[in-house]
């Protein structure tokens, strides 16, 4: 049957419900997170943040777009940033000293697996194999709440101990993995965007939901959850070969239902995968096709991978103002390919960093953005600090559309913060004194730093993780 026909003979899925309870706020358009009325710190530290993308030119100590205060105070009040200063406070303001550090606005990974901390580092296969082999099985422990629970707050405490403040997550197809996760991050006032995935065929059966399942347990976790504390629903598409083209139909009608969610999904990420999606939907014009026109590609449309798109893939994402969430170091450990981060820019559509854990083999954004150099270097490009750093950080937040709530030290923005030092250890110890400019002092951190060189993180200007 041609998928066209299949769509025809798919029984009609059941109205979806418009929110009842007047318009749904929008996360982002002015960040809801207030807690603590009056509370205030001062942070002294080196600030580093961007207030646009730094492009690909040599990177210089004054690139445009780097914003370096070195030495300089961070004022935070209730949870905000309420300003940036050379002089110490006054005696009111409660302090932290932290001079000779570098703070950063927390990083934002765009695609990592909640469930996949278990199956990180395994050996031996590429995407499909990689999924059957170790994937599912460690996702079918997620149909028991208990440790959906615990899973949800070891990975959201990893992510803050790695320097991750906001994150674009899969749990599972089990809507207990949604509600443990959304809890988890509600419960530490993270920045969360996420949804129970959907999956209707070709997983283990214990994995699988059906049309009538995915449309009831989304359109509750969307009223529960979505713009709720710092939280955001995304309607999370697997990937193309295991939703029928009526879920993938259903998808793009619960995205259009409710304003301000997100779609997630995988594409074009391993030729393997590539062909089975033309088989399997024979009349798409190309992988990304296959959610194109079933409404699942806009401005909230966060896309892992693509590597195998092609011109028109890209113009269609650039048209839509979708975004790839690159994940190198995915990309290298399966084997899947050198994402074309500059023809995917040069279209227009922006690219953000993702870990992708666990196929990605750490959750920390320097390795990730270090990866991604030696992805960018197999092509023949030259990936700066800042390029990396600003994806990492302001650039995902102006993707996701939530630069008025994280991303930079811009005043107003909440209090999402890494605290770093330069050097960890030895080795890294030698190559900082060695460096005789910023970029060089940035960009060694970056090649060999990771979450040993983490000292603190902040939500919301509390602090969330401190290092032993
Ligand atoms: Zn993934």
């Amino acid at each position: 049957m041609t998928a066209r026909a299949e769509r025809r003979a798919a029984p009609k899925p059941a109205r979806i419900p418009r929110a009842t309870k007047g318009p749904l706020r929008v996360p982002g358009d002015r960040p809801p997170y207030s807690a603590d009325e009056g509370r205030r710190l001062a942070i002294r530290a080196d600030l580093l943040d961007f207030t646009a993308d730094p492009g690909w030119e040599t990177p210089g100590d004054a690139s445009p777009g780097l914003r370096w205060r070195p030495d300089h105070w961070l004022l935070i009040e209730q949870g905000r940033i309420a300003g940036v200063q050379r002089e110490a406070p006054d005696a009111t303001w409660p302090t932290e000293d932290h001079r000779g550090r570098l703070l950063l606005p927390g990083f934002i990974d765009t695609h990592v697996h909640m469930p996949q901390l278990e199956v990180i580092a395994s050996y031996g296969t590429a995407l499909l194999d990689w999924l059957e082999t170790y994937t599912f099985p460690a996702e079918l422990r997620y149909a028991d709440p208990q440790v959906c629970a615990a899973g949800a707050s070891r990975f959201l405490d990893a992510l803050l101990a790695h320097g991750t403040t906001s994150a674009v997550v899969f749990p599972t197809v089990h809507k207990a993995s949604a509600e443990a996760l959304f809890a988890a991050a509600e419960a530490r006032g993270m920045r969360v965007i996420a949804g129970k995935c959907l999956m209707d065929r070709h997983a283990p059966p214990a994995l699988t939901d059906t049309l009538q399942s995915a449309e009831r347990d989304s359109v509750e976790l969307i009223e529960r959850w979505h713009g709720r504390a710092r939280l955001a629903y995304a309607h999370t598409v697997r990937f193309a070969p295991t939703s029928t083209d009526a879920q993938l139909a259903l998808a793009g009608r619960l995205l259009a239902a409710y304003p301000g969610t997100y779609m997630q999904t995988h594409v074009a990420e391993h030729r393997d995968e590539l062909r089975w999606v033309a088989e399997l939907f024979p009349s798409a014009r190309s992988y990304l096709d296959v959610y194109d026109r079933e409404g699942l590609i806009g401005a909230r449309s966060v896309l892992a991978h693509g590597i195998w798109l092609d011109d028109a893939d890209r113009a269609l994402l650039a048209r839509h103002g979708a975004q790839i969430a690159h994940s190198p170091s995915s990309n290298l450990f399966l084997g899947s390919g050198l994402m074309d981060w500059r023809a995917t820019e040069a279209a227009g559509t922006s690219v953000s960093l993702a870990s992708d854990v666990g196929g990605g083999t750490s959750l920390s954004m320097w390795r990730t953005m270090a990866d991604a150099y030696k992805v960018q270097a197999m092509r023949g490009e030259r990936l700066s600090a800042w390029k990396a750093l600003h994806a990492a950080t302001r650039g995902a937040a102006v993707a996701l559309g939530l630069e008025r709530e994280i991303g930079s030290f811009d005043v107003g923005c909440v209090a999402d913060l890494a605290l770093w030092q330069y050097a960890a250890g030895p080795v890294d110890a030698v190559r900082d004194a060695a460096a005789t400019s910023l970029h060089e002092r940035l960009f060694a951190l970056m090649t060999l730093g990771d979450e040993r060189n983490l000292l603190a993180s902040y939500v919301a200007g509390r602090s969330s993780y401190v290092a032993a």
